[in-house]
């Protein structure tokens, strides 16, 4: 990953000073994960170019020492290596670290002016959202132009790459211009390989002096800076608004950036202060707990006793059915050997009491193939289980449950995708992004969509169906969690 500084105009070598690098002196700066190379690929009077060239290490993120996220193959081919992500954030701080400052001795006047600058970063991650490049960058007075890419010139039909090669350009202080990246390119990155904790409000504050309060996209900036997490962004706004009213919180920016000392953002993840209990008691019950407790109320109300949870996964659903003596039959089932493991010993089912023991079962099945085990239960429920399937699977599962199964209550939840642009825009940063939006997802319905195929599979089965939101509702997007009940018609 690259980013280049260019300088134009006249003694365009002072970019050298300001950057407290020297441009005829490559130099290497050894960092938590891989190396950063500082060079000039052009050095004249009239145009200057410092390269921040960032070089991970594959091998450090796969052995977990930093940016290691759920194991398994992502640690080993991930486009970390490749993209202007927030190790180059990170890399920005450590080895711009005095330019930040604004420090420069005796070229204290030119690094107190605006010049003109034009930064060039490689492969900032931006998912197709490119019209928030120019959201986010246009009001701080850049031009701004990106190149976008095909994910695979073999196959156009795979549409673009997530990627751009982004340019901005403005008159601009060389200070403010490293604020602006350093904040902005992990807003782009939704992978942010460290653990954003409450230091990270005070740096935000800290880089964002003096733009970011009057930002229009000021919520989405601050929601995605620190990973949507709620507690967080509540600090930074209620942060930001003193900064309104008083003309400007007065922070210091040096202590973050002293020349060796490592950004904060830097250190491993276990050495994060985790939420202390205050903030964990005032959080609001999680979206899995009301999806739950929705889907054991349907359950309920559906007079059911005998229930079979499909795709069953850790057992937190069989769980909150056991507690209810009304459901006096459970039967939990997955595909995954594992997941029946881990809701065997959440369930500790090997020291249960014989009359647990009798209304529990867990079982070992796919929900695309026909099994007899599955017939003679009153409810079925399918919790967040849909989306995990291949779409040319979907009409067998269909025919598995409402034809074959063929239960009188069917219990089904599935993500509303129009919500994920609540997420996105920094509406709502209550639910980690990973909660929801689950990388094994194969497909994601619209409530139309959702609607849509509900109504269908309900009347060619002989069901009828109900739907209800689950989660905070947003008057545009909806609700998080979409639910479907469906009754047998008699
Ligand atoms: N219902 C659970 C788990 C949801 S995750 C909950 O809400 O917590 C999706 C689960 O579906 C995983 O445990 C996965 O193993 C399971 N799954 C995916 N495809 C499946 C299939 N074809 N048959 C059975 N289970 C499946």
């Amino acid at each position: 990953m690259l980013l280049t500084i260019t300088y134009t105009g006249q003694n365009t070598t002072d970019l050298g000073y300001l950057l407290h690098k020297n441009p005829y002196r490559p130099q290497v700066f050894e960092l938590n994960h891989g190396r950063a190379f500082v060079f000039y690929p052009e050095v004249s009077d009239a145009r200057t170019t410092a390269a921040l060239l960032l070089d991970i290490d594959p091998i450090d993120l796969a052995r977990g020492k930093v940016g290691s996220s759920g194991g398994g193959l992502f640690d080993y081919v991930n486009d970390r290596p490749y993209v202007s992500s927030s190790f180059l954030s990170t890399a920005i701080s450590r080895v711009y670290g005095t330019a930040i400052t604004g420090r420069a001795d005796r070229h204290q006047a030119l690094s107190d002016s605006a010049l003109n600058l034009t930064a060039a970063i490689t492969m900032l991650p931006c998912r197709g959202d490119t019209q928030m490049l120019r959201r986010v960058f246009e009001p701080l007075g850049y031009e701004v132009a990106y190149e976008t890419f095909l994910a695979d010139e073999m196959f156009p039909e795979w549409g673009a790459s997530s990627y751009v090669n982004l340019t901005i350009r403005a008159k601009v202080r060389l200070r403010d211009l490293l604020k602006h990246l350093n904040v902005l390119i992990p807003v782009f990155d939704r992978q942010k390989h460290y653990w954003v904790g409450a230091d990270e409000v005070d740096k935000l504050l800290r880089l964002g002096e003096g733009w970011l309060a009057d930002h229009p996209e000021r919520d989405y900036i601050t929601g995605r800076y620190l990973n949507r997490s709620r507690s967080l962004v509540n600090q930074a706004f209620d942060r930001l608004s003193t900064v309104d009213q008083s003309g400007g919180e007065v922070l210091s920016a040096e202590p973050d950036f002293a020349a060796d000392a490592p950004a904060a953002a830097e250190l491993p993840a276990t050495t994060a202060t985790p939420d202390s209990a205050a903030e964990r008691k005032e959080r609001k019950p999680s979206l899995n707990t009301l999806r739950l407790e929705s889907v054991a109320a349907a359950l309920k109300e559906s007079g059911a006793k005998r229930v079979i949870d499909l795709g069953c996964g850790e057992g937190n659903l069989l769980r909150l059915l056991l507690q209810n003596r009304q459901f006096t039959q459970i039967t939990g089932v997955d595909v995954s050997h594992l997941a029946l493991k881990r809701a065997h010993s959440r369930l500790r089912l090997d020291r249960a009491s014989d009359s647990v023991r009798e209304r529990i079962q867990l079982i070992q099945g796919s929900l695309t193939y026909r099994d007899s085990r599955f017939g003679s239960y009153d409810a079925a429920a399918v919790v967040e289980v849909i989306e995990h399937l291949d779409p040319s699977r979907l009409a067998a599962f269909e025919r598995v449950l409402f034809e074959f199964a063929k239960p009188l209550t069917i219990v089904l939840t599935t993500p509303n995708k129009e919500y994920n642009s609540v997420y996105e825009l920094g509406l709502d940063s209550s639910q980690p992004e990973e909660e929801l939006r689950h990388s094994d997802h194969r497909f994601e319905w619209t409530r139309v969509e959702f609607r849509q195929w509900a109504e269908a599979t309900a009347a060619k089965h002989g069901y009828e169906v109900q739907f209800q939101g689950i989660g905070d509702t947003d008057p545009t997007y909806g609700t998080p969690t979409q639910m479907g009940v469906f009754s047998l018609c008699e």
